[in-house]
């Protein structure tokens, strides 16, 4: 098999940048098959910018991809979630299947190799049947009424079979279970999500406003709005006094490791309880579906202080206008200039990778792993990067 070898005037590995001049040689399959320090002598494409691995995307809704440029920017989290509800139920069904591609396709394009996506419904098995991207699908429970907990844990589990049957061919097609976010599931749900798979992958939508750390300390604010709104009864709830994380997280088995995604909220001890609360914490930053939905960005220096946990998601096209990983990072390189570029492609690759549990085939380049080959001709806003192996 021939092999071809690319450089760049900064090599980033997927954790931190290699010397200069290093040579990255793959073969026709995208695997790696060397890193060479020294390229004299040898046939070179060279480039100017920077080369790294394949982004991941650990964090988006494909089967949303329709909604693009429907929704309100600004409105805040609770009317955001009305108006998605209220239109997503009058969809054509080609025209969403024609905009998930489309999705898809632009992923590919713009360095994403893989994804965590989150489903409410099978429409995203023929993207994973696609094979052009690893898959790690999150299928959502939503119910916050105790009686209603067991059929909206069958709904649910009825999805995650159907594409658990999905074969795997080239890439990746992994799934699980999991709860929407801590104010949308009860008590009893959490426990039936916890009980049917101990250790699996969890990822949930967390502190993305401040109404659901409210409603978690004082049973107040516009979550009890948005239940109403919904005709949910929430009679029973019982305020904890706690934040929301520190509330659920006890639900759930300490083997579990999670992806806690938005976190617009979250202060340090609720981070610090995480690390006692569960075998491994990904914080999953969404910063243009923060700005599109709350205008409000999470502490990401703060954050940053507490873990090395940290990866990157898009949400859907419903809260963001494109679904790149790198135009999250140059969001957040734009509201906090102090983070480097190198800790913030090693969040997108390799630690989206760790998060999505790839870390053995994607997220570095690495001699025998497949990560992907993404050229950013330079750092500037506009920069679109594109996929090169
Ligand atoms: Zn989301």
């Amino acid at each position: 098999m021939s092999t071809k070898i690319y450089s760049a005037a900064q090599v980033h590995d997927g954790c931190k940048f290699l010397p200069a001049g290093t040579g990255v040689e793959l073969d026709e399959a995208g695997v790696v098959t060397a890193l060479h320090a020294d390229t004299s002598g040898l046939k070179v494409e060279r480039l100017e910018g920077t080369i790294c691995p394949g982004f991941v995307n650990a964090h988006c809704h494909l089967e949303l991809s329709h909604l693009s440029g429907l929704i309100p920017e600004k409105t805040g989290l609770i009317p955001f979630l009305q108006a998605v509800t209220g239109i997503r139920a009058h969809a054509d069904e080609s025209q969403k299947k024609d905009a998930r591609f489309a999705a898809l396709r632009a992923m590919n394009q713009v360095g994403i190799v893989a994804v965590g996506d989150i489903a409410n419904t099978t429409d995203t098995l023929d993207l994973r049947a696609s094979d052009q991207m690893h898959f790690h699908t999150f299928v959502e429970c939503i119910g916050f009424t105790e009686h209603g907990a067991g059929s909206r844990f069958e709904q649910g589990a009825t999805i995650w079979k159907t594409l658990q049957k999905q074969t795997v061919r080239t890439h990746s097609l992994t799934s699980s279970l999991v709860p929407h976010a801590p104010y949308s599931v009860s008590e009893k749900l959490f426990r039936m999500i916890d009980a049917a798979q101990p250790d699996a992958l969890l990822s949930i939508h967390n502190q993305e406003c401040v109404a659901e750390n409210e409603f978690f300390n004082s049973a107040s604010g516009a979550v009890i709005d948005l239940l109403n709104g919904f005709g949910i009864d929430h009679s029973s709830f019982q305020a904890s006094g706690k934040s929301s994380l520190q509330t659920y997280l006890p639900w759930l088995s300490k083997e579990h490791p999670i992806i806690f995604v938005h976190n617009t909220f979250t202060e340090r001890a609720d981070i610090q309880f995480a690390k006692q609360h569960c075998r491994s914490a990904f914080w999953c930053l969404c910063p243009n579906a923060n700005r599109y939905i709350e205008q409000a960005l999470p502490n990401v220096p703060m954050l940053a202080s507490e873990t090395e946990n940290i990866c990157i998601g898009t949400d859907s096209l419903a809260s963001n206008h494109q679904l790149s990983i790198f135009a999250e990072l140059q969001t957040l390189k734009q509201a906090f200039p102090e983070l480097s570029w190198e800790t913030l492609l090693r969040w997108a690759c390799h630690e989206g990778a760790r998060a999505l549990q790839l870390e053995g085939t994607i997220g570095r380049l690495e001699v025998g792993k497949r990560p992907g080959l993404v050229w950013l001709p330079s750092w500037e806003e506009r920069t679109i990067p594109q996929r090169i192996a």
